[in-house]
């Protein structure tokens, strides 16, 4: 109402994480604001996805690439990461080895990634509570172990998703 927004950062963002764990499905939440059932195909991957964002006056376009499923065969390019700003890394709340995944992606990511990069670590799927295989509070501790920030999502019911996205702007805006 009546802000004063300066000029227009542009944020690349990436989408990583095991196959499965909802990075299409938490884009497409954050895009247009729904849930599509089932699996997305592998192959059909949804390229980038523009969104603005204002965070503390400051515009920021989120350029926000999802993979074509190489996730899964473990052959993510170099490139996918070199150019990112900020990337999300997901794992699925009912999925352990998802989760136990996130240290190799993290080691990934700190190879290819620019060493300023902004992650944030995602538990997604929270409406599935009753399949719940990681706590919250390992979340919490595997993000604190690496410094990154942490929050739980559901790309299904759309809790937390906007928030995550404008966090991962505001900390690239603001921190660095
Ligand atoms: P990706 O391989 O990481 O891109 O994962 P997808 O977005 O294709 O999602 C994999 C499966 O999990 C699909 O069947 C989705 O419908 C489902 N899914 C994704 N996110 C959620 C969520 O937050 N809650 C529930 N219940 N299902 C989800
Ligand atoms: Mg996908």
């Amino acid at each position: 109402k009546g802000q004063l927004v300066i000029g227009c950062v542009l944020l690349q963002t990436i989408l990583v994480g095991d196959s499965g764990v909802g990075k299409t499905s938490l884009l497409v939440q954050f895009d247009q604001g729904k849930f599509i059932p089932g699996s997305f195909s592998a192959t059909v991957g949804i390229g980038f996805t523009n969104k603005v964002v204002t965070v503390d006056n400051v515009k920021v376009k989120l350029q926000i690439w999802d993979t074509a499923g190489q996730e899964r065969f473990r052959s993510v390019t170099h490139a996918y990461y070199r150019d990112a700003h900020a990337l999300l890394l997901l794992y699925d709340i009912t999925s352990k080895s998802s989760f136990d995944n996130i240290r190799a992606w993290l080691t990934e990511i700190h190879e290819y990634a620019q060493s300023d990069v902004v992650i944030m670590l995602l538990g997604n799927k929270t409406d599935m509570s009753s399949e719940r295989a990681i706590r919250r509070d390992e979340g919490e501790r595997l993000a604190r172990e690496y410094s990154v920030p942490f929050m739980e999502t559901s790309a299904k019911t759309g809790v937390n998703v906007e928030l995550a996205f404008t966090a991962v702007a505001k900390y690239k805006t603001v921190y660095t």
